[in-house]
């Protein structure tokens, strides 16, 4: 690892088109003498760290979910001055929407959009009409993965919300990971954050919050895939496409998968 005052030269790292990966430049011990330096500190410190090491290539990424909010707080009391973005699949609750103005006027924030890929009139005649009941994975493909793919092609770190805790296909998450699928860094400072972690923070700060969440919904994502559930299961992700063996919609596997494949 090449470490010049505390940051690690990915200076020979480039965007390349050819398909070969800027991983070529990061190894894997760096993200592992990485997790082990941070693995004990706060939100703040992680995020600062990355700001120093990527400047304007960082980004977050949220679904305002408590965990989005609570690292929103966090960027803007520590004045980070990092972009924060949200795919809109154009089927988020009216209640997301909310929230999102709430957070913008509050912190002062412009929150960027980052568009699905078609609109939901050409989606359907290219792929016929509720794509998300016949095909959710292309759905999600379509209105999720490309776009925030296309988004961080000129990016070096994406910063997530994403916890261990949150389901069995998170439980491997750790706080820096490599993303094959984006090219990037993926910065996830609340890895070992639980539930009750992430809501005390919430309650503490006084954060606005998604009032669905009061009613059966611990996971909010598009109307179509989103249920409520029996508060008392584990899983915090049950209640998205239900009834499917679907969990996730698929911008968050290729690091896992790479690190499972990569071990
Ligand atoms: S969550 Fe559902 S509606 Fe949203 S992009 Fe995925 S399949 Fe489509």
């Amino acid at each position: 690892m090449n470490v010049i005052d505390g940051l690690i030269d990915f200076s020979q790292t480039q965007l390349v088109a050819n398909g070969n990966s800027k991983m070529d430049n990061i190894s894997y011990d760096d993200l592992d003498g990485l997790n082990a330096r941070f693995k004990d500190s706060q939100p703040h410190e992680i995020l600062e760290w990355g700001y120093r090491q990527f400047g304007n290539e960082m980004v977050m990424g949220t679904g305002f979910g408590p965990s989005g909010v609570l690292l929103i707080h966090t960027l803007v009391t520590h004045q980070i001055p990092v972009t924060v973005f949200y795919l809109d699949t154009h089927l988020l609750f009216n209640e997301t929407y909310k929230l999102r103005d709430d957070l913008e006027e509050r912190f002062g924030l412009n929150i960027k959009r980052v568009n699905a890929s078609l609109t939901l009139e050409d989606q359907s005649e290219q792929f016929g009409d509720e794509l998300w009941k016949s095909d959710p994975d292309k759905c999600c493909y379509l209105r999720k993965v490309l776009p925030l793919k296309n988004y961080l092609s000129d990016k070096k770190a994406w910063v997530t919300g994403i916890r261990r805790s949150q389901s069995d296909t998170r439980k491997q998450t750790e706080i820096f990971e490599w993303d094959p699928l984006n090219e990037v860094v993926k910065i996830n400072p609340l890895a070992n954050w639980n539930r009750d972690d992430v809501w005390d923070y919430i309650e503490r700060y006084d954060l606005p919050y998604n009032p669905l969440h009061d009613h059966g919904y611990p996971t909010i994502g598009c109307i179509p895939c989103t249920q409520p559930i029996d508060n008392h299961q584990e899983d915090e992700r049950n209640g998205r496409w239900k009834n499917r063996e679907k969990t996730e919609c698929g911008i968050h596997l290729s690091a896992q998968y790479y690190k499972n494949v990569k071990s």
